[in-house]
């Protein structure tokens, strides 16, 4: 199984890792995405910054990300909106997709899409957003959602969400947890009342779609 956003070294399935600004990384990784994590942003993200554009430009560069927007990071939320900016437009240089990390700001997320006229895949990652986000997100046509194991959570907004996401927008990831990743293509099959193989084929299907459409 293709897994859309990983943190574990190693892992032995086909996946994008994220090596943060980490360039020992880059050259064992067979894929993987470089960004800075909206709570690591600090008075050296310039610096760090231009680490992830030099990794932008290699060719198992396979993302941009994990980037976005979290109300709990010390950063103010316009910082981290300007910084979000400055991925997405290296995301464009590249024509590679982004991989996003939002903790209640999908709406300064989807300003920050729409200022940027950006259209190439956006993977709203460890997706946990309500139902009404949900809509919002879906009427863009270029947003996929990659659940991680915070959907198994009891009464989950991503399990409510999982309701009206069509498959053919669904990603599954491990992020930094090794457990298994079978509970969660068994849910996402319960509720989509499919076979775990029609999941994980559609899963494989849209990581190529999201991935390898793009520089590979
Ligand atoms: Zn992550």
């Amino acid at each position: 199984m293709y897994i859309i956003h990983n943190h574990i070294v190693d892992y032995p399935d086909k996946n994008v890792l994220d090596i943060g600004t980490d360039e020992k990384e880059a050259d064992n990784a067979q894929l993987f995405s470089t960004g800075i994590h909206p709570k690591l942003i600090d008075n050296t993200f310039d610096e760090k910054f231009k680490i992830v554009s030099n990794l932008a430009a290699l060719p198992n560069c396979a993302a941009i990300g994990e980037c976005g927007i979290d109300v709990f990071s010390s950063a103010t939320v316009a910082k981290q909106k300007e910084t979000f900016i400055q991925h997405l437009h290296l995301a464009q240089q590249y024509s590679k997709p982004v991989i996003i990390h939002c903790v209640r700001a999908y709406s300064e997320i989807i300003s920050a899409i729409n200022a940027t006229r950006f259209s190439l895949p956006v993977v709203m990652h460890s997706y946990n957003g309500n139902i009404q986000t949900t809509e919002q997100l879906l009427r863009r046509e270029n947003i996929y959602f990659s659940f991680s194991d915070k959907i198994l959570a009891r009464n989950s907004s991503a399990q409510k969400s999982l309701e009206i996401i069509p498959l053919c927008r669904i990603l599954i990831e491990t992020d930094n947890s090794s457990s298994p990743l079978q509970p969660i293509v068994s849910l996402i099959a319960t509720q989509k009342r499919v076979g775990e193989e029609e999941v994980i084929k559609s899963n494989n299907q849209v990581f190529e779609q999201v991935i390898m459409n793009y520089e590979l």
